[in-house]
């Protein structure tokens, strides 16, 4: 569903993607592991498009996201085509970014309708569809900040979903909640695992990748160290960088 072509991207003088080669098959979970500072959620950023790629270019669903082909030479594609091809792709950040002044119904609707894809009425439906998936049927008008972390964050994820988008991105979803709130979120998001899209996780939840994850990536320093089945990256790393990060999340 996605391939990653010999990304590379530097901030100031500092490599922060140092030629990153990655194939995310359709319908599979990856999760992408590494230390702060090693690019995660500059890759992630860089598959819609958030983040422009100095070199390298993004394929989802065999489309070129944010460039096209002119000759030789990747040329931008406008800003229009480029909101387009993002609203195909799911984004789940960190810190929930639900808009503080809209209501949970309200946060969940917003892109259908402002982007012409359903009418009010149908948003609606689909949005209290939605919200029952994540068990929050009752907090349709509550505001953000009504709710606990992990509230906010499964509504987040059903606003992603409200577009019906086939690929879903994750940048750390839990990592801002309180222990106890983790598992409701990872319950959403194992329960969308099954649902035959393709999800791409940045998380520091060495549990639910093993048990997830259909694909693991090791990222250090802008590049891949190493990448597998969770059942080697995780239980049997090759290498030395990998089993360092590891024994220092468990
Ligand atoms: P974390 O686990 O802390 O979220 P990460 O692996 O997601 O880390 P990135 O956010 O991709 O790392 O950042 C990689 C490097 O690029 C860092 O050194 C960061 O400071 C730098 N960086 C990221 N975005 C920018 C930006 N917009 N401008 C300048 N530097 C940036
Ligand atoms: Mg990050």
């Amino acid at each position: 569903a996605v391939q990653i072509v010999g990304a590379r991207k530097s901030f100031g003088g500092k490599k922060v993607l140092q030629g990153i080669d990655l194939t995310i098959a359709q319908g599979t979970v990856t999760v992408i592991l590494g230390p702060s500072g090693s690019g995660k959620s500059t890759l992630l950023r860089a598959v819609n498009h958030l983040e422009k790629l100095d070199e390298g270019y993004v394929v989802v669903d065999g489309e070129l996201i944010g460039v096209r082909l002119v000759g030789e030479r990747l040329k931008e594609l406008h800003e229009k085509q480029i909101l387009t091809q993002r609203a195909r792709i799911g984004f789940v950040f960190q810190n929930f970014n639900l808009f503080p002044h809209l209501t949970v119904l309200e946060n969940i609707i917003e892109a259908p309708v402002s982007t012409g894809l359903l009418a009010k009425a149908p948003a609606r439906e689909r949005a209290y569809e939605l919200l029952a998936q994540i068990g929050l049927s009752d907090k349709a008008d509550a505001f953000p900040r009504q709710l606990s972390g992990g509230q906010q964050q499964r509504v987040a994820i059903a606003r992603a979903l409200a577009l019906d988008p086939q690929l879903i991105l994750f940048d750390e979803p839990t990592s801002a909640l309180d222990p106890e709130l983790v598992g409701e979120v990872l319950t959403v998001i194992r329960r969308l695992a099954e649902s035959g899209r393709t999800l791409v996780v940045v998380t520091h939840e060495i549990g639910f990748a093993r048990e997830v994850a259909d694909h693991v990536v090791f990222l250090d320093d802008g590049v891949i160290v190493e990448q597998g089945a969770p059942g080697d990256v995780l239980v049997n790393p090759s290498h030395a960088r990998t089993r360092d990060f590891l024994s220092r999340v468990l």
